[in-house]
């Protein structure tokens, strides 16, 4: 391959183009409608300091402009290079066309300040000596250019077979675990959770989640063939689960990297490019990466994108062809409310107010225990935390004091061992609205049974049980995100039922006793999810769909229909290649018409002798109908 080749351009009499299939796609006639577009898109910096560039090459004889790129794209030149990265990779397009001799500069009339600020730690020079936009990381490109390369990507990736996708899934899985200290290192650096939590929320739920994948795929995406009605015999009728294009995945940060790779697989096996945007809290710089890239991916079938919302907005804006979010309410209306301008399908994992009720026939030890769990795992920074704990006045004093001393034995530190129970908050963001939340239900009336001890202001927030509660407080209707427990009673069924469903949020629940009077409750509470006799693991299993409703969101991820979520559905059917005439087509007759008629009636009263007799007399008939 000759070195055009390789950078993906050919040479077209004197102009340089980007070669077949390569990246950017952007032809010699489309380039004048395509600049304002591209200009548009540019970051402003950029933007202006292209535009300088641009004015300065005006200036200049052409033959000394086309040295000039033609020297510092291949990596000679210095100056080039520096503008290069400056404009992220659109300056390629103009490097291409020429266009400065074209006049379109000048004639969009924009103002010339330069800002070609380069990164200074030597790995980074490095890579931009070598820049080139096929190559490039999407760290240094520009939404445009990122959502282009994913289109590109999506070609080859949907041309993998599903067998060879799942390869890449199995080395992922064994890169996972080879790695999985330095992996959870990393998280505790971003997150200040326990080592366990770590271990337990992140990394065995994504093994998990890839050992599904695994065993589940082929049998989720291969074709489906299903019943063709007698009217239409002869015929066969088939589903078709295929790749939709660009998945763009928007994450938080309360599981950072279990939430990067889950969506992230679930976008490739089913044949689609991904474009990934982290938390800015929590962005793993780099780890995601590198776990993809050594389990064999290719760096443009997930590409990584770091900022907050308004990068996540920007690539809204480009149309990918479907938005997974996980976070909160508000930014999740916000982004059905951008995407709605386009229709792109969106699935929103949102917040939640899970309850918990505990029954009188309920094992106390056990209910306590996992209340505990279930109420300060990850300190309480998970959607489906226990937010709200209902316990039958029969068994509320006792099941309190167990509580207090379960809780009251907890042990807190960001450990490196395992031997801590509860790590700190993410943020001091995340610790005010703890803070507020709390001394909202103080000054009503509340009582701290735990946690007296925090000033409102430290990050590692102890657990909290609260006593004196009720709905109308806040801390009962918002979602804490904190290792806060209100603590309530209930006398029966009815009242149970009524308080836990008194809630704009049904992501969760769980619910405690005796089987069939759990079940009986169960089926009566509006949420996506229920443990039965255990907290916070109907997620666990990854064959079960997942997802809220109300203000918990829209659409299932996880099991098969989560994976066919990530798939156009295709509905096939298929006739013979013959002669035959259909009988609804025309010519319409009045003989038609009486012949479809008794057709209509005897196979849906089930008349079946009459439903073969005029069957056949329609087909004879339609075959050879003329009008009259
Ligand atoms: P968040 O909504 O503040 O941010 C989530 C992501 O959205 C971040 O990457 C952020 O940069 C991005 N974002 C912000 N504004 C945006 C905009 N206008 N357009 C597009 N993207 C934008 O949420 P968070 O504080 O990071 O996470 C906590 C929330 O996530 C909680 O409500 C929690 O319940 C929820 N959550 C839900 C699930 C679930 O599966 N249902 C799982 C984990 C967390």
């Amino acid at each position: 391959m000759n070195a055009l080749a390789i950078k993906g351009l050919k040479k077209v009499g004197d102009i340089l183009l980007p070669g077949e299939g390569a990246f950017p796609r952007f032809s010699q006639t489309q380039l004048e409608t395509q600049l304002p577009r591209l200009m548009d898109e540019m970051y402003e910096d950029d933007r202006s300091g292209f535009i300088l560039l641009m004015n300065i090459f005006g200036l200049l004889p052409s033959f000394v402009v086309r040295l000039i790129l033609w020297t510092a794209s291949f990596g000679h030149g210095s100056v080039f290079r520096q503008i290069h990265i400056g404009v992220r990779g659109v300056l390629f397009t103009l490097y291409y066309s020429g266009i400065d001799q074209q006049g379109i500069l000048p004639a969009l009339n924009y103002s010339t300040t330069i800002n070609t600020k380069l990164p200074q730690d030597d790995e980074m020079q490095e890579l931009l000596r070598n820049a080139n936009p096929l190559t490039m990381p999407a760290s240094l490109l520009g939404p445009t250019l990122i959502m282009e390369k994913a289109r590109i990507a999506h070609e080859s990736i949907r041309t993998l077979s599903v067998s060879d996708r799942l390869k890449t899934i199995k080395r992922l899985r064994f890169v996972v675990l080879k790695r999985q200290e330095e992996i959870i290192d990393a998280i505790q650096v971003e997150t200040h959770k326990a080592r366990t939590d770590v271990l337990t929320s992140e990394i065995f739920p994504l093994l998990e989640h890839l050992a599904f994948l695994e065993a589940a795929t082929e049998d989720a995406l291969k074709d489906e063939t299903v019943p063709t009605p007698a009217a239409m015999m002869g015929k066969k009728s088939q589903v078709w689960y295929e790749s939709m294009g660009v998945v763009l995945v928007i994450s938080p940060w309360n599981y950072p990297f279990y939430q990067a790779i889950t969506p992230i697989t679930c976008a490739f096996v089913t044949g689609n490019a991904c474009v990934y945007k982290p938390s800015e809290l929590t962005p793993l710089q780099g780890l995601v990466e590198s776990v993809l890239t050594e389990a064999g991916f290719a760096p443009d079938w997930a590409q990584i994108v770091y900022g907050d919302g308004r990068v996540a907005q920007e690539l809204i804006d480009l149309r990918p062809n479907k938005i997974f979010f996980t976070g909160s309410v508000a930014t999740g209306k916000k982004i059905m409310a951008q995407a709605s301008q386009y229709l792109i399908p969106v699935e929103l994992e949102l917040g939640g107010k899970d309850p918990m009720l505990v029954f009188a026939s309920a094992n106390i030890q056990r209910s306590v225990k996992g209340a505990v769990w279930g109420a300060f795992t990850n300190s309480g920074q998970s959607c489906t935390s226990v937010e709200r704990l209902y316990v039958q006045d029969s068994i509320y004093p006792e099941f309190k004091t167990l509580l207090l001393s379960e809780v009251k034995a907890m042990t807190l530190g960001v450990d490196s061992d395992g031997n801590k129970d509860m790590g700190a908050m993410i943020s001091e963001k995340q610790v005010k609205i703890v803070a507020d939340l709390v001394k909202d239900a103080l000054a009503q009336g509340a009582v701290m049974l735990t946690g007296q001890e925090w000033d409102f202001h430290n990050k590692m927030i102890p657990p909290i049980v609260l006593e004196g509660t009720t709905h109308a407080m806040r801390i009962n209707q918002e979602e804490i995100f904190g290792p806060v427990l209100p603590l309530m009673r209930f006398s029966d069924e009815a009242e149970a039922i009524r308080l836990a469903n008194d809630s704009t949020f049904g992501l969760s629940a769980s619910v405690w006793g005796e089987k069939a009077q759990v079940l009986r409750v169960s089926r009566q509470l509006v949420t996506g999810n229920i443990s039965v006799n255990n907290v916070m693991v109907s997620e666990g299993n990854h064959a079960l769909p997942f997802g809220g409703v109300k203000d918990s969101g829209i659409g299932r991820y996880k099991g098969v229909m989560g994976l066919r979520s990530f798939c156009t559905v295709k509905s096939v059917l298929v006739d013979g290649n013959s002669k035959k005439i259909e009988a609804n087509w025309y010519p319409y007759t009045t003989k038609k018409y009486r012949l479809l008629s008794r057709l209509v009636q005897s196979l849906f009263l089930k008349k079946w002798i009459g439903f073969a007799v005029n069957g056949l007399k329609l087909e004879t008939y339609s075959q050879k109908a003329r009008r009259d």
